[in-house]
């Protein structure tokens, strides 16, 4: 059986639960308001059959709850609401599409177009993955684990299909366990390809082919460190390090939501610029406030009325401050 090792666990007991790409798809479209089966499959572009698969598998984990035919998205769910402004900021900035397809984030609360930022709690700086130190946390015991084995194939941007997934690139990186994984370790430090290996359970050839797919991709950038024989090590670019918001938003998500055996998280972060540990929040970066899914309203170029950023999340988020139960 193969097992993950500790630095690679944090994050990836979020992805074991909603790190596929399908699953990934199906939930930004829910934020954004689509909500039928109908809906889900001209958005989303999957097939009935790996829709239905993956509705069932989001209701199983409470990320959905499906009543009068339209899934809902949940208190869980919901709280990923920070993940996809990140997923949304990063897209933006490193793939931009025709202004026609563009879109405009407003902030009800300051009535301004804003972008999302990931701010520390503390001292409010930008969160920056270079700034970022690591220690093991109470959950650190449970870093082994069994692998899931569902096979995922890697499927270019180009062929997710859907007018309006935002971020259709990252969700080609993140959908792919062994990307992911990649990307996470990388972070803290791990350049070289036995060194990946080595936190990895994945075959030498799959390796390479990710490691490939990122160099590709723009994330890493291989330099030669050894001539004789001839070796690489990959760093992260910038773009490789601005994906660390994101990746921070889903791992509080998955220290919050997927800790079954209750013993805390299993990864401590301390923020460097003032000492205290990492606490993050999204924030507008126009005044500061943090972001709620009911006072952002998502436009895009050419439609008419503002779409809400997930009516789904408006009503739920609605009824969960007023400390109703769904
Ligand atoms: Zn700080
Ligand atoms: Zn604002």
């Amino acid at each position: 059986m193969s097992v993950l090792l500790t630095r690679a666990s944090s994050i990836n007991r979020a992805l074991d639960e909603i790190g596929d790409r399908w699953s990934l798809l199906i939930l930004q479209e829910a934020f954004w308001g689509g909500s039928t089966f109908g809906d889900l499959l001209a958005a989303t572009g999957a097939s009935r059959g790996v829709l239905s698969d993956r509705l069932k598998w989001l209701q199983g984990i409470d990320c959905l709850r499906r009543r009068d035919g339209r899934y809902r998205l949940t208190r869980k769910s919901l709280d990923l609401y920070d993940t996809a402004l990140m997923a949304m900021a990063w897209e933006r900035r490193y793939h931009p599409v025709p202004a026609a397809q563009d879109f405009t984030l407003h902030h009800r609360r300051c009535g301004q177009a804003f972008s999302p930022l990931l701010a520390c709690d503390a001292c409010r700086a930008p969160v920056d993955g270079r700034a970022v130190a690591y220690s093991p946390g109470p959950g650190a015991t449970t870093d082994e684990r069994p692998v899931k084995t569902r096979r995922r194939s890697t499927l270019p941007a180009s062929a997710v299909p859907g007018a309006r997934n935002v971020y259709r690139h990252l969700v080609t990186l993140v959908g792919d366990r062994w990307t992911a994984n990649v990307i996470a370790l990388a972070f803290h430090g791990i350049a070289r390809f036995d060194d990946f290996h080595r936190e990895l359970p994945v075959a030498t050839n799959t390796l390479a082919d990710r490691l490939r797919l990122l160099e590709d991709a723009g994330v890493l950038a291989a330099q030669a460190y050894q001539r004789r024989p001839r070796r690489f090590e990959y760093r992260l670019t910038g773009k490789g390090w601005d994906l660390f918001p994101f990746f921070q938003t889903l791992l509080h998500w998955g220290d919050r939501w997927c800790d079954r055996d209750g013993l805390g998280p299993p990864m401590l972060l301390r923020h460097d610029p003032c000492g205290q540990r990492l606490h993050s929040r999204v924030r507008c970066d126009q005044c500061g406030e943090p972001l709620e899914a009911y006072e952002v309203a998502l436009t895009f170029a050419g439609e008419q009325e503002p779409a809400e950023a997930g009516q789904n999340a408006a009503a739920a988020a609605a009824q969960r401050a007023g400390g109703l139960t769904r």
